[in-house]
């Protein structure tokens, strides 16, 4: 029983699967499913490649598998990402593609010509960010609870034919988009929401929250948006285990690394890739110390730090 026991160790320890990570290039596609890096003048970081053998039953039980299946998953700072499906979908989340974090911001949202979706975490403007600016030229429609919706119409200059029953929702609930490849479930967050006008004045737009995005055949994909630990996290991957949970970890308006990992510890996915530091000087929290937190917890799942412009191939 003894060397059973410790020939499943072996077995698990050897064969967690894990994607690849690309630095940041002009190039678009990438060959194989790993991270490729992110379109960007300077950043060229290297990241060290991850076995990717399939998981084994024992390994299966603790943390999802990674998937192949040609998801392409790119941070643009912040909590800004874009998300492209095995079908050529395009997805952007929190598209604050102008935030301070992403060098080459101006043009990489002059250079949008595609989105289907825009999803919307809260009405913060470092969320909202650049969503009207995005449909107005590719006619993506809203994905976000009712009443944010209503406000990005009403203040934020989100087109209104562009923000209808179809992609809107609230907590609890599942939407199927894009002819069935995603689903996304609406989760709650513990933050706050208002949306801002040009003139900065502050409106209502509900509560805020995550979402779990998961794509047919490939990732699902938990954005927890602006949000401290809550326990209910844990209930998070009672439907559908996640594989790469998004987490903020900036401290001060969010929760921190400490709390952060706490929350990994709920969610379990099999990566987590911080967001939403360093954009200002009061986001303290860094991968290093949520590396630090993680590690203290012994937690298995892997920390995925992403350079800005960097893509996950999933
Ligand atoms: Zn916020």
């Amino acid at each position: 029983m003894r060397s059973a026991y410790l020939a499943l160790f072996v077995v698990a320890l050897g064969c967690e699967p894990s994607p690849v990570v690309n630095a940041p290039t002009n190039a678009t596609p990438a060959p194989s499913a790993s991270v490729v890096a992110a379109p960007g003048p300077s950043a060229h970081p290297e990241v060290p490649p991850v076995p990717t053998a399939a998981p084994v039953a024992s390994v299966a039980e603790s943390l999802p598998p990674v998937t192949k299946s040609g998801t392409k998953l790119t941070w643009l700072g912040h909590a800004a990402f874009k998300l492209v499906t095995p079908k050529g979908k395009v997805l952007y989340v929190d598209p604050w593609i102008t935030n301070p974090k992403n060098p080459t911001g101006k043009d990489d949202l002059a250079k949008i010509d595609k989105a289907d979706l825009i999803l919307v975490t809260h009405g913060h403007f470092d969320h909202v960010g650049d969503a009207a600016a995005i449909a107005k030229k590719t006619k993506a429609k809203l994905v976000s609870t009712f009443d944010l919706g209503k406000a990005m119409v009403q203040y934020a200059g989100y087109p209104k034919d562009l923000v209808g029953f179809d992609t809107q929702g609230n907590f609890g609930g599942e939407i199927s988009l894009l002819d069935g490849e995603v689903d996304v479930t609406f989760v709650p967050a513990v933050h706050s929401s208002a949306v801002q006008n040009a003139k900065q004045d502050a409106f209502a737009a509900g509560n805020p929250g995550g979402f779990i995005i998961a794509v047919k055949g490939g990732p699902v994909v938990y954005h927890t948006g602006d949000t401290d630990l809550f326990s209910d996290m844990a209930l998070v991957p009672s439907k559908r285990p996640v594989t790469v949970m998004l987490a903020c970890i900036g401290d001060h308006f969010v929760m921190g690394p400490d709390r952060a990992a706490e929350a990994v510890k709920l969610v379990h996915p099999a990566l987590v890739v911080p967001m939403h530091f360093g954009t200002f000087p009061v986001l303290t929290g860094t991968p290093e110390a949520f590396d630090g937190e993680l590690k203290k917890r012994g937690l298995v799942t892997k920390l995925q730090t992403l350079q800005v412009g960097a893509t996950l191939d999933l």
